[in-house]
């Protein structure tokens, strides 16, 4: 028979958060062993449950919600989101402006595929949430990786970005708050990085899905905010902020000068159009979240769950010899280094795949994130304090078990 192959659109496609050894994890827990999960941003999954109140209201909108939506998303979302644009002080955000999507995933895909063409390039971060460089490479695009900097507490590494820009380079893309490193960036670097596209003419694209997990009494700047004239487009939903990955609620919003933009606009407006809309139940949650008790703000105060299992996770991972972690300020993750002079590790996915064999313990490895050297891993701080001390104990038990290798 003649084999059905996948399409070579996906031959420079890669998202290993859920890739081969999340499979093996499977087959382990369909075998009877207990896995504890360090990989994956999944709120409810560790009790961190949706606030009553949208659960509520999606409840009670259900019998509003069988019909298709606008293409663009219910009035009622839009609106919040509007109002939620003027909180964080990004100008110009009308209800057009607005697209409502099945998660910020789904608009992360269309958003590029609207833009891109073959040879396009789009600066994406290193290491960055992997679904960018995979949306990219999807849409034809050229994803060229910026450094984020360990030392300068993992910013982007602006001269980095200033070298990296061709005649073919479209976008900059940045993540902040940052999944994997949990970085907050800083105003002034924002600025530099819009004065960096305005003279290069290139689109911002913000994804901003953590604005909201916060620790330390930081506070977020969305870059959206910080110019008039710069096409942005930022992105944000229900997910990360609300525990609500389920309910499949996100959106992105366009600000900046959009007059040269009209024809990229109505790309995006087919692409919406094409997929009839994002699913509704969603949707009547946006603005109960948007508008309700804001309860992560107790999750990631001082005693908060949060931050709690933040602090414990940095302080076991970092008192291992041999690793090092910047503390992350926002997020669900940190990214420790692992020194390659203790740990000479040649295949980060294998060095994940025999800690889950040894130990049962689930990690993503640092190149699934785009990071280039086989160094790092991300560690997702959800479940609870036990569960993470007996996770790291684990990751600790094996690294020893390495450095006598
Ligand atoms: N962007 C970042 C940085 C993420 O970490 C994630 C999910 O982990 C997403 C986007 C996807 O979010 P959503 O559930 O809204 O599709």
């Amino acid at each position: 028979m003649r084999p059905i192959k996948k399409s070579a659109k996906l031959d420079n496609v890669c998202y290993d958060i859920r890739g081969p050894v999340l499979e093996k994890a499977k087959q382990m827990e369909e075998d009877g062993h207990k896995i504890i999960k360090l990989n994956i941003g999944n709120l409810a999954s560790f009790g961190f449950d949706a606030p009553e109140e949208i659960q509520q209201d999606m409840i009670r909108n259900l019998p509003n919600s069988a019909g298709y939506s606008d293409s663009k998303g219910i009035f009622a979302a839009r609106k919040a989101i509007m109002h939620y644009a003027q909180q964080k002080k990004v100008k110009g955000v009308g209800l057009e402006d607005i697209y409502v999507g099945n998660g910020v995933s789904e608009l992360i895909v269309m958003s590029m595929n609207a833009l891109l063409n073959p040879g396009d390039e789009v600066l994406v971060p290193a290491p960055d949430y992997p679904l960018w460089t995979a949306a990219v490479s999807l849409s034809s695009g050229t994803p060229r990786h910026y450094i984020c900097d360990e030392g300068a507490g993992w910013l982007p590494d602006l001269d980095d970005i200033r070298a990296k820009i061709t005649e073919n380079t479209r976008a900059i893309v940045i993540i902040n708050p940052n999944n994997p490193t949990g970085a907050l960036y800083p105003d002034d670097l924002l600025k530099e990085i819009v004065e960096i596209a305005r003279q290069h003419h290139l689109i911002i694209y913000a994804d901003e899905v953590y604005d909201k997990v916060l620790y330390d009494g930081v506070e977020h700047t969305a870059i959206g905010s910080l110019s008039e004239d710069v096409l942005t487009i930022s992105f944000n939903g229900l997910s990360k902020n609300y525990r609500s990955c389920g309910y499949r609620a996100g959106w992105m919003m366009v600000s900046g000068d959009k007059r040269p933009a009209a024809d990229y606009i109505e790309g995006l407006n087919m692409l919406a159009s094409m997929r009839l809309c994002a699913n509704v139940p969603g949707q009547w949650a946006i603005q109960t979240a948007l508008g309700g008790y804001q309860s992560i703000n107790d999750l990631v105060a001082e005693g908060g769950r949060m931050r709690r299992q933040r602090d414990v996770a940095h302080e076991l991972i970092t008192s291992i010899p041999g690793v090092t972690c910047v503390k992350p300020k926002a997020t669900l993750y940190m990214f420790p280094r692992l020194d390659p002079k203790v740990y000479p590790i040649q295949d980060d996915q294998q060095f994940i795949a025999e800690l889950l064999q040894e130990e049962k313990v689930l990690l993503v490895q640092g190149t699934g994130f785009n990071w280039p050297e086989p160094d790092h891993f991300r560690l997702v701080f959800l479940p609870h304090v036990d569960d993470l001390k007996e996770a790291v104990g684990r990751i600790d038990r094996f690294l020893a078990g390495y450095r006598k290798r």
